[in-house]
């Protein structure tokens, strides 16, 4: 019998998690064969009780599923939740979930249909719509995709959501990838695989607020584009080529202007913004080369991913109703 993993990554959750699982339990999988579940829900540094209320349900809830709760040392980040989830799912397949019901769980079957019965070993969720977020989120990560896909020449689903299922051979090429600064849906596209998407829409948080600020995702922005292309790189390489010939250019100008009709001199104000122009353009390409060389610092420590606090297992009957 299939086992499929749900990955619930929580961060300040103890008021919706009792509405996920409340929801997963009205789910109905009409399948030709049963499937075994597993829920991991991991607490990443909650400040609440979330972690009290992941296992309040996993007692009450031990027939749904067999449970892992997994308590992270402090807060890590939503993608280190991610792979402490992978690194510990059981499963055949694994699905990632939100826990503020945002990746609705009714679509759980049809995620599980493509992957039963048309071989997919991933299936993406792009979001048609994104009721709750503003048009500031919803217009910079449009742009952000297709930039990404552009400048990281991967076959990344455009404005796909971290809500998808992965085989299990999927998550053993994304578990063999140990970086520090983690960006899970180039990780995705990287593996490759046969790959499937689905559309849905996209609802507001059940309660609480999302812990991404504008600041925080122009962070994971960069992260993701630092860590997937050297394009950045290659961009001053020739912006310093064209500095280089313009001003090379200019260079001949000035002397057959001098040549022809004896030496001009026009004033230090064109010097002065020609030199801080050029110190902005080398500043900008030393921050570019930082943002790598800082990436190589972080990643040469090699220190873990992601710290356990606890980690409770608990041994579920499968008789649920997900047949
Ligand atoms: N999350 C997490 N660690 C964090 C931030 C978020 O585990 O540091 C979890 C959060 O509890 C939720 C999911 O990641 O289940 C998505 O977070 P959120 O709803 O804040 O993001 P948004 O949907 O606004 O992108
Ligand atoms: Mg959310």
């Amino acid at each position: 019998m299939p086992v499929l993993s749900l990955i619930i990554p929580c961060f300040n959750e103890e008021s919706s998690l009792p509405i996920l699982i409340d929801a997963l339990k009205n789910v109905k999988f009409k399948f030709i064969e049963k499937i075994d579940l597993e829920i991991i829900i991991i607490d990443d540094g909650s400040r609440d009780l979330t972690a009290n209320v992941a296992l309040r349900l996993a007692k009450a809830n031990n027939d749904l599923a067999k449970w892992q709760i997994l308590e992270l040392s402090r807060n890590f980040g939503k993608e280190a939740a991610l792979i402490a989830g992978l690194d510990h799912c059981k499963g055949d397949a694994c699905i990632f979930l939100d826990a503020d019901l945002q990746d609705p769980p009714e679509l759980i079957p049809n995620l599980v249909q493509k992957w039963l019965s048309e071989g997919a070993e991933v299936v993406n969720t792009v979001r048609r719509t994104r009721a709750g977020d503003g048009w500031l989120k919803n217009l910079s990560s449009f742009l952000f995709y297709r930039i990404f896909k552009k400048i990281s020449r991967l076959d990344v689903r455009l404005d796909s959501s971290d809500y998808r299922l992965l085989d299990k051979t999927v998550i053993k090429a994304i578990c063999s990838c140990r970086e520090q600064v983690r960006f899970s849906k180039g990780f995705v596209a990287w593996a490759g695989f046969n790959q499937i998407s689905i559309e849905y829409d996209r609802p507001p948080r059940i309660s609480g607020k999302s812990a991404w600020s504008l600041w925080k995702l122009w962070n994971y922005a960069l992260d993701g584009i630092f860590s997937f292309s050297t394009i950045p790189l290659r961009i001053w390489t020739y912006i310093g080529l064209s500095m280089a010939t313009i001003s090379f250019a200019y260079a001949i100008c000035i002397t057959v202007t001098a040549l022809l009709g004896g030496i001009n001199v026009p004033g230090y104000a064109s010097i002065v913004a020609i030199i801080s122009f050029l110190g902005g353009i080398q500043l900008m390409g030393i921050g570019i080369i930082g943002e790598y060389i800082g990436r190589i610092f972080i990643e040469s420590k090699k220190r873990p991913i992601y710290v356990i606090r606890n980690l409770l297992i608990t041994e579920g009957s499968c008789n649920n109703e997900y047949g």
